[in-house]
């Protein structure tokens, strides 16, 4: 176990001024120790109120924790399976740095790949879920065979899901058939040309519009506000020059 030589601080002191994510990872090390099991509520109880906690707990997951979630009738199981880097020593914490830039890189490629849709429903990120139209997706990345189960970080495991796909919780609502029908009549032939590809394929191939909206749909503030400029500089520029001509 590579915590030995470097023991947790004490989780419950505030004044060390530790991240949350510092903090359950020096809880499991010290109050559940490595094989075995708590609760979610266990998990809760040691952090009130802090809404995240599940979150940062997962987060240890790229620091080479093993943490098994069974969901089972009578709530949530979890397992301390192996503790990973001791990421509130100072070796720890640049390990953990180098590892939080790889999982980076390597998630972005994934939503590169994946076209910054779910692979599932295909809900781009900050838009309303299409049988939940009160709720905003967020995109993450997920292993298909977790890596307690023997999965690896290979792109071939990865993919990218919505938050709904990921709990199992999206449910379409079924559609009258005839509407549906009537509906692809009134398409165009082009339309109807590029759907029956989608129906042949399984899925559908984003346009080159729909990329840049999914692509822009993952800037951060700045970002966005910095492309809706120079866009719409460009395009005041364009009906500048229609106007003259
Ligand atoms: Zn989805």
């Amino acid at each position: 176990m590579k915590g030995a030589s470097n023991p947790p601080p004490n989780w419950r002191d505030g004044k060390l001024k530790l991240g949350i994510k510092v903090r359950v990872a020096a809880w499991l090390a010290s109050e559940v120790g490595e094989g075995n099991t708590f609760t979610r509520e266990q998990l809760h109880v040691a952090f009130p109120g802090a809404t995240q906690v599940e979150r940062r707990m997962r987060d240890l997951r790229e620091h080479g924790w093993e943490i098994d979630i069974a969901r089972m009738a009578d709530g949530v199981h979890m397992r301390l399976v192996k503790i990973g880097e001791p990421i509130w020593s100072p070796e720890g914490r640049l390990v953990a740095k180098r590892q939080i830039r790889t999982s980076a890189v390597r998630r972005s490629a994934i939503l590169r790949r994946d076209n910054y849709v779910c692979t599932s429903c295909g809900v781009s990120a900050g838009e309303p879920h299409l049988d939940a139209q009160n709720l905003l997706a967020r995109l993450s990345v997920r292993h298909l065979v977790s890596l307690a189960e023997g999965g690896t970080d290979r792109p071939e495991n990865l993919v990218t899901i919505c938050d709904r796909c990921n709990l199992g919780e999206v449910s379409i609502p079924s559609v009258n058939r005839e509407e549906a029908a009537r509906q692809i009549q009134d398409l165009s032939m082009q339309h109807k040309t590029v759907l029956l590809a989608w129906m042949a394929r399984g899925e559908r191939t984003p346009s080159p519009l729909d990329r840049a909206w999914a692509m822009f749909r993952h800037l951060d503030p700045d970002g966005r506000k910095e492309v809706v400029r120079v866009l719409a500089e460009a395009i005041e520029r364009l009906a500048g020059e229609d106007a003259t001509t």
